[in-house]
């Protein structure tokens, strides 16, 4: 029963004959007041790990993001940082922050983000999956798609993070088919991110370019703008099909992993909710920080 039904049919009880002190009506609707709260889904460009530990637009944008959105009881958090075969949760109390790169100031190692994990809420994100079987994970702990992001949102450190894995050995069928298992995850609190980039070519990266603010060649812009517009147009299906969308999504997505996060955050838009775009911009010439909010 949604809360407007209920509240209809309290509304019919005779002269409220079973619900008569106040603090009982506060305490019949309280449990609908939590669950009605759906949490918004992000996409979130991460690009370089030095977005970690510098102030610029991006990070600036995510720190705005934190003070915006509900707090959270939970974060799952899909990075591109994480592939297995199978798909896997992390398990542990004290999850890791993990520096997954090499060539960078001494100031990014420094870097911890001591969020707990939540032994409970692995096993909550386990179940909710049912199309597979969910394996618990105590080796892996927080990459830096999941910190870099998360140390400007939530400072503190103090909400539970999970991290869900990519199974590479699967399409992007298989895993928008997976990700619409974790949506009642979303009316229980949980925020939900992926982390990756849209446009992510490493090798044709820009290096010159790397203290210019915006710069993207013309077939990044290209399917930049082409995916930003199947997903107000609610086209998922050709997001789905990225193989199959000429030239400029083949130089964009030379391989999955910092694209599917995208698809994990797409598969959880209801119907009647909107997507709203941040960080809408090209670097490198070969990166965009293109990010998405569902709800
Ligand atoms: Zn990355």
């Amino acid at each position: 029963m949604d809360r407007i039904s209920f509240l209809k049919s309290l509304a019919a009880l005779p002269l409220m004959s079973s619900i008569n002190k106040l603090s009982d009506l506060h305490k019949a609707i309280e449990p609908l007041e939590t669950s009605s709260i759906l949490m918004p889904s992000l996409f979130i460009g991460h690009g370089s790990p030095m977005n970690a530990i510098e102030l610029n637009e991006f990070s600036l944008q995510w720190q705005k993001l934190g003070k915006e959105l509900p707090k959270p009881k939970m974060i799952l958090c899909i990075s591109a940082h994480w592939e297995t075969k199978g798909t896997f949760v992390t398990a542990t109390p004290k999850p890791e922050t993990i520096h997954d790169f090499g060539g960078f100031p001494q100031a990014l190692f420094d870097v911890q983000y001591p969020a707990p994990g939540s032994k409970e809420w692995a096993n909550e994100a386990k179940n909710t999956i049912t199309s597979t079987t969910v394996g618990l994970d105590e080796t892996w702990g927080l990459d830096h798609g999941t910190w870099s992001i998360l140390k400007h949102v939530y400072p503190n450190a103090d909400i539970p993070v999970l991290q869900l894995s990519i199974d590479y050995t699967k399409d992007a069928a298989y895993h928008y088919a997976l990700a619409k298992e974790l949506s009642d995850l979303r009316s229980k609190g949980v925020l939900i991110i992926g982390s990756g980039n849209i446009v992510h070519n490493l090798g044709m990266v820009d290096w010159s370019k790397l203290k210019v603010p915006e710069y993207g060649y013309d077939w990044a812009i290209e399917a930049n703008t082409k995916v930003k517009k199947f997903i107000s147009e609610g086209n998922h299906t050709d997001l789905i099909n990225y193989g199959k969308q000429g030239k400029a999504f083949n130089l964009a997505i030379p391989s999955a992993e910092h694209y599917l996060p995208l698809i994990y955050i797409l598969a959880l838009q209801n119907k009647n909710e909107s997507a709203s775009f941040f960080n809408d911009k090209a670097v490198m010439g070969s990166l965009t920080m293109t990010s998405v909010k569902i709800g």
